[in-house]
């Protein structure tokens, strides 16, 4: 095993010690809350980022014996770097963080509001596939609500960054929870990872469901209560 992954794990509180990358590479190990930047990430602009990537994907096609001359080709590497810094792994990127205002809650609704189906097309940080599912995300107001139409936007930007389903469920209940002043908040997020159904194991019908149950959520009335209303 390389030592600095290795070291890398272990302070992070894991002790995978006498396992390979290899073995743990399927298994889908999240090291953490946040996801892991290394510093100054952010050093570099998003256009010196598409003109890296661009070149660096053009390596990795080269090595694996594609024609860059081929017309259908060519375009390729810009087309991939272009994808990953301004769409699928923009939500890396701090200031791509959707703004939210927030409003007084004048109707005096309390009980809980539960925002459903929320499509997302994230990727798996292990193998640069997609994961895609559904998020549910419900919150109790502490006197403030959000648009609706935010609740989907924090979603779709913690979605779009390299990921590990558990991650990301928890990083958007911290999200809302900071937001919305409350510990009040549920995020249930079922998803399909196609390292798991195109490839490894390829096993089509499973599918992965993670929880998140804060404050008053996390009882079991409130859970039935969100699970009936997630089901109807
Ligand atoms: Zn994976």
């Amino acid at each position: 095993m390389k030592v600095g992954t290795e070291t890398l794990l272990k302070s992070n509180g894991y002790n995978l010690k006498g396992f390979s990358i290899d073995d743990i590479g399927d298994d889908h190990i999240s090291t953490g809350l946040e996801t892991p930047m290394k510093k100054g990430a952010f050093d570099m602009s998003d256009t010196e980022k598409k003109e890296r990537i661009a070149h660096l994907f053009s390596e990795i096609m080269d090595v694996m014996g594609l024609d860059l001359t081929d017309d259908s080709l060519r375009g390729t590497p810009n087309r991939v770097a272009k994808m990953y810094i301004e769409e699928i792994f923009s939500g890396l990127d701090p200031k791509n963080k959707p703004k939210v205002a927030l409003f007084d809650n004048k109707y005096q609704y309390n009980q809980m509001l539960v925002e459903k189906n929320i499509t997302f097309y994230s990727n798996c940080e292990h193998h640069f596939v997609p994961i895609i599912g559904k998020a549910h995300v419900a919150y109790i107001s502490s006197g403030k609500v959000i648009g609706l139409s935010k609740l989907n936007r924090i979603v779709q930007y913690f979605a779009k960054r390299p990921q590990v389903q558990e991650r990301l469920t928890n990083q958007i209940a911290t999200e809302l929870k900071q937001i919305l002043n409350t510990e009040d908040v549920a995020v249930i997020i079922d998803a399909k990872h196609l390292c798991v159904s195109s490839r490894g194991i390829k096993d089509e019908t499973s599918a992965t469901v993670t929880s998140y149950y804060g404050g008053v959520f996390n009882t079991p009335d409130k859970i039935v209560e969100l699970q009936n209303y997630i089901n109807n």
